[in-house]
């Protein structure tokens, strides 16, 4: 009997650029006992249904975008006689789908990193139940990964987790109704701990994957004063404090590393954070401007975001801490008209953004829209027998596009203006612009390469509808990525110790 653990996907590269951390982390939730489990992330090469034997335990982590294919990962494993284990977000919303369609024997539901074990001791008995309320688990109990498990050469950036969890309430995201609204701080030892790992192993890049790395806003610390909340006041110091001691060890790790993480933009307001971030060598943050209009920002809660000459002065704050920016853009708002596509972008080139990136609006499960847009549907329209409300469920080549109506825009016009924007911030001369972020001629040129990779894996292979240029940028992802990988790739350092605690500094925090 064997365990194995599907991450699946559509489409292969050969390489990832971020390794998948759940299948890490389910790893390690995996009792000795059950042996190592067998890894296969179908982003780099497709599951070989032979290696599945009868009794066999097979986990599949699904969210929306691959959940379709998931499905039929766990109808393969089921005919091959397999246990077959749903979890993820998407199955945590939608547990009757996996067992209806994906053949599941069991569904997780929430955090794995503690019912994992109890899922796969059943499925050895042969009574496995149907849900497991995985739950929200507190910080402390966050499994680390088993890097030891992952396969050579495949990935360009490993990945830790120090928070999950976000006190925001955007309307298009999930992660505030799943993972909830308090933030759930992993204590900094084990997550530097898994880095000294992965730097030993000869990874210098590393992406903090968290929901959100600000987790307590100056503002926040300022109203719980003003209302004398003794108690949350004592909460959120403990959180900022404990972010500035992480970062302070991150700062004593070898020079040669470097962090990049996802951040709400009102960390621009925090001197201190930003000068920690800088001396932690987190050089990159994934920021979601979403809009650059205040109506736009409103239609989707995020009013606590600027807009106009306000968001390019807050941006640019970033870059004078060493941190570059990742903009994420949403297109398709009710408030949007055509001209917002030709502001947004010389909004991005105004802010100094060092990478954009520009997604149609998207319903997605879990979601305050997806609730709004899945009412107004009522019975909606059915393609290939399925309702668009479960559009997951359509063979990708027949999904659409855009799912809301735009009162002025075609789903058409909104998708082509969309990767209109793509095309002008990703061609080479715009590139080579922005390339002057870092000095020597090698690093120009691998910031080019790094763009044109991305711009190829997100918009080519996502909004494209055009099934050429979707293969095209398939063959050269799967040429240029290897090469990528090289160059994130540092020499191994096996005897790498932990940060030595005593020997940290003390030092002041702003807001306490
Ligand atoms: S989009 Fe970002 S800030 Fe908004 S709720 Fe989600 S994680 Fe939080």
């Amino acid at each position: 009997m064997r365990v194995h653990l599907v991450n699946p996907s559509d489409v292969s590269f050969g390489t990832g650029v971020i390794t998948p951390r759940w299948l890490y982390v389910l790893a390690a939730a995996t009792p000795q006992s059950y042996g190592d489990p067998a890894i296969v992330d179908e982003t780099l090469e497709r599951l070989r249904p032979e290696t599945i034997e009868p009794g066999d335990i097979v986990g599949i982590g699904i969210h929306t975008a691959n959940a379709l294919r998931g499905l039929e990962v766990g109808r393969i494993a089921r005919e091959r006689g397999a246990w077959v284990v749903f979890g993820g977000i998407h199955a945590t919303l939608y547990p009757s789908e996996a067992h209806e369609i994906g053949g599941a024997h069991a569904v997780v539901k929430g955090d794995g990193d503690i019912v994992w074990a109890a899922a796969l001791a059943d499925c050895m008995k042969g009574t496995p139940q149907a849900v497991y309320e995985g739950g929200r688990l507190a910080a402390d109990r966050f499994q680390p990964a088993r890097w030891d498990l992952m396969p050579p050469k495949a990935y360009m950036w490993a990945s830790v987790q120090t928070v999950r969890g976000c006190p925001k309430h955007c309307s298009f995201c999930s992660v505030w109704r799943t993972d909830g609204q308090e933030p759930r701080q992993r204590p900094s030892d084990a997550v530097i701990g898994e880095i000294v790992q992965l730097r030993r192993m000869g990874f210098r890049f590393i992406a903090l994957a968290d929901d959100n790395f600000y987790p307590v806003t100056l503002e926040d610390i300022e109203l719980a004063e003003k209302q004398n909340d003794a108690h949350r006041l004592a909460d959120l110091r403990r959180l900022r404090a404990e972010r500035f001691e992480f970062m302070e060890q991150l700062s004593e790790l070898p020079a040669d590393m470097i962090f990049f993480t996802q951040i709400t933009m009102e960390a621009a307001e925090d001197p201190a954070f930003l000068d920690a971030m800088r001396k932690a060598r987190i050089k990159g943050a994934l920021v979601g401007v979403e809009a650059v209009t205040p109506e736009g920002l409103k239609s989707v809660f995020k009013d606590f975001n600027l807009s106009g000459d306000q968001l390019v002065d807050r941006l640019r704050v970033f870059k004078q801490f060493g941190v570059h920016v990742l903009g994420s853009f949403i297109f398709g708002l009710s408030t949007d008209r055509a001209e917002t596509f030709e502001a947004t972008a010389t909004l991005a080139k105004k802010a100094g953004l060092t990478f954009a990136q520009f997604v149609t609006m998207t319903p997605f499960p879990g979601t305050v829209d997806f609730q709004r847009w899945e009412k107004a549907q009522g019975e909606g329209t059915k393609i290939n027998g399925v309702s668009v409300t479960r559009y997951w469920l359509i063979p990708g080549h027949l999904r659409p596009k855009l799912y809301t109506p735009h009162p002025t825009m075609s789903p058409d016009e909104i998708r082509s203006r969309t990767q209109k924007v793509w095309d002008d911030y990703y061609k080479l001369s715009a590139i080579w612009q922005r390339a002057d972020c870092v000095k020597a001629l090698k690093s120009r040129l691998a910031f080019v390469l790094i763009s044109k990779l991305y711009r190829q894996m997100y918009a080519n292979t996502g909004i494209a509808t055009d099934s050429a240029r979707r293969s095209n940028a398939n063959r050269w992802v799967r040429r240029i990525a290897p090469l990528c990988r090289k160059l994130f790739q540092a020499k191994p350092m096996p005897e790498l110790q932990m940060p030595r605690r005593e020997e940290r500094p003390a030092f002041a925090i702003l807001g306490q």
